[in-house]
């Protein structure tokens, strides 16, 4: 989440936390330029009005690098000119300030459901459903209850249903920068998913990653 403006940067990334992301933030382009080629991210949340640099130019160079993760640009400018401007820079979605954080959050999921090739808002594998706008996960109708780390893990997995996710992929999307990472914890997060869920939810492909729903 790139937003210079410190109170609403909180408030961002607290509604972006609460909804079970791992969130990463920069006040600036230059950071940010920097985290988008360390890290691997789901989703950007690009505000244009940056300090020094215009988000615009950032995002251009971006695409031109051939990062093609998901971008949502917040813009305080309302003209169809500018709204344009973004879409054709690379931008998959905009939101005007001022916004409700609902409309943020509801783009993103929309982009990032988008992006990982889901038609429906509702993702479910087996007898397993999730909900990414509530962030409620249902077993055979029966709400069961998951922590952050939990939810993030079980998310990602069903957002790439029949695709083998490594440890060290499932570890870079589930936790924020600066946090303790430890890759053996995705394990013990797996163990616990499948005590909630049902042993046979989470496949393990030896040697490669964790797997839900059948390979395609
Ligand atoms: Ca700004």
């Amino acid at each position: 989440m790139v937003e210079d403006e410190p109170q609403l940067a909180r408030q961002l990334a607290a509604a972006l936390n609460d909804a079970g992301y791992a969130v990463d933030t920069a006040a600036d382009g230059t950071r940010a330029d920097f985290l988008v080629h360390t890290e691997r991210y789901d989703a950007i949340v690009l505000d244009l009005g940056l300090p020094g640099r215009d988000g615009l130019k950032w995002l251009e160079d971006w695409r031109t690098q051939g990062i093609a993760v998901p971008v949502l640009v917040l813009t305080a400018r309302s003209s169809w000119h500018e709204k344009v401007l973004g879409i054709d820079r690379g931008a998959d979605d905009y939101v005007a300030k001022p916004f409700r954080i609902e409309e943020v959050l509801a783009r993103l999921r929309g982009l990032i459901r988008r992006a990982s090739g889901q038609a429906t808002p509702e993702l479910k594998c087996g007898a397993v459903n999730l909900d990414p706008r509530s962030s409620r996960v249902t077993l055979e109708g029966t709400p069961i209850r998951l922590t952050g780390h939990e939810f993030r893990v079980l998310s990602y997995l069903m957002h790439h249903r029949g695709r083998i996710v490594s440890q060290l992929e499932l570890t870079e999307h589930i936790y924020s920068r600066g946090s303790d990472r430890e890759s053996n914890t995705v394990e013990v997060f797996v163990a616990r998913l499948r005590r909630k869920l049902g042993a046979a939810t989470i496949e393990t492909v030896r040697g490669l990653g964790y797997r839900m729903g059948d390979a395609p």
